[in-house]
């Protein structure tokens, strides 16, 4: 992992960077994620807030989650990548999506939130945690 993580939509019109790695990786199988994401699970990589800047405009889709409070899904609105979840519950966190980062030979999700709605096809490997739904105490 270089010193300065970087990434963006496909686009290239909103562009973000960090300067300190990820507190956590994982993926989330439930029900909005899918649909956001168009796939079988989206790709979270949590980092502190105060270690990503985003360069050029997203477009938010807010909807609550499943503790009733916002969470806010942040998006180009040129080509409608998805780039990065934030959460009231969470003030302090920044999702990236994995896919759009530059590097992403170091991406390691080790957890999986919501396993309970998987798609039937998909094993993940032993390496990644699994919970049916999201566990208390979880930040991601
Ligand atoms: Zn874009
Ligand atoms: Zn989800």
């Amino acid at each position: 992992m270089s010193e300065l993580i970087t990434g963006g939509c496909l686009c290239g019109a909103v562009r973000y960077q960090a300067d300190a790695p990820p507190q956590s990786m994982g993926v989330c199988q439930c029900e909005r994620c899918q649909r956001q994401s168009g796939s079988a699970f989206l790709i979270a990589t949590v980092f502190a807030r105060q270690a990503v800047t985003v360069t050029g405009q997203l477009t938010t889709f807010s909807a609550s989650d499943e503790s009733g409070s916002a969470l806010h899904r942040h998006f180009c609105p040129q080509c409608g990548s998805a780039v990065m979840i934030t959460l009231d519950r969470y003030p302090d966190i920044r999702s990236m999506m994995g896919g759009t980062l530059d590097d992403k030979s170091w991406l390691k999700p080790d957890f999986s939130l919501w396993t309970s709605n998987a798609q039937p096809w998909l094993t993940l490997p032993d390496t990644v945690r699994l919970h049916d739904e999201y566990p208390d105490g979880l930040v991601s």
